[in-house]
C-alpha cells in the first residue's frame, strides 16, 4: 500500500505556541513528506509496495536500514499529528485509559515524570512513549525512527523528540517542549482509541 501523507488534523495554528505554524509547516510538509517520498521509493525497489505499513517496518527492521527508518518514520508521524489536539493535554482522561495508566504506570503524575524523562534522556534524535507489551502499558524510548512495534509492543502515545519537532519554539530546552507536550497538547480521546485497540 503506498504510502500517503495526509492532512493534518488541524490548522497549522490550532497549537498556539506550544507548537507554532512555522514548526508545523516545517515538520509536516518537508519532514513527513520526504519520509512519504523516499519510503514509496525505497519500497518500491524492495517489491514490497503491497505490504501493510506495520509488515514493512517490521521485516525490513535489521536487514533495510533506508526502507526501514522512512517507512518507520511515516507510521510514527501520521500518529504524531493525531497524538496532539488544541487545549490538549493535562489531566482529563478517558476512564478506562486512566485506570491503566493509575495501575500499570504509577499514576498521572508518576506517568509525566517518567514520560519526561524518558524523552529528555533519549541520547539525539528519537522517540518516548507509552507502548503497550504483555496487557499492560509501560513507558519507553527508542533512537531515531525506531518504534514498539520491533520490540514486540503496540504504540499507544508517542513524542518525537527529533530537534525538527521543537528547534524553533523551544531551542535547546527539550524538556520544556516535553512539558508543553504532556500539559497542553496530548489528545487523550486518540490515545484511548489506540489503547483501547491494543487491549481488545
Ligand atoms: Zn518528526
Amino acid at each position: 500500500m503506498a504510502f500517503e501523507l495526509p492532512e493534518l488534523p488541524y490548522a497549522y495554528d490550532a497549537l498556539g505556541d506550544y507548537m507554532s505554524a512555522e514548526t508545523l509547516e516545517y515538520h509536516h510538509d518537508k519532514h513527513h513528506k520526504a519520509y512519504v517520498d523516499n519510503g514509496n521509493k525505497l519500497a518500491a525497489d524492495a517489491g514490497v509496495s503491497g505490504d501493510s505499513l506495520e509488515d514493512i517496518i517490521r521485516n525490513s527492521h535489521g536487514s533495510n536500514a533506508g526502507l526501514f527508518n522512512n517507512a518507520a518514520q511515516h507510521y510514527n508521524h501520521v500518529h504524531f499529528w493525531n497524538w496532539m489536539a488544541p487545549n490538549g493535554g493535562g489531566t482529563s482522561i478517558p476512564g478506562n485509559l486512566e485506570a491503566a495508566i493509575n495501575a500499570d504506570l504509577g499514576g498521572y503524575d508518576k506517568f509525566k515524570a517518567d514520560f519526561m524523562a524518558a524523552g529528555a534522556t533519549q541520547f539525539g534524535s528519537g522517540w518516548c512513549w507509552i507502548a503497550m507489551k504483555d496487557g499492560k502499558l509501560e513507558i519507553m524510548k527508542t533512537p531515531n525512527g525506531e518504534n514498539p512495534l520491533i520490540h514486540g509492543a503496540v504504540p499507544v502515545l508517542g513524542c518525537d523528540v527529533w530537534e525538527h519537532s521543537y528547534y524553533i519554539d523551544y531551542r535547546n530546552a527539550r524538556p520544556k517542549y516535553l512539558e508543553a507536550f504532556v500539559d497542553n497538547l496530548i489528545n487523550w480521546e486518540y490515545t484511548a482509541q489506540l489503547f483501547e485497540q491494543a487491549s481488545a
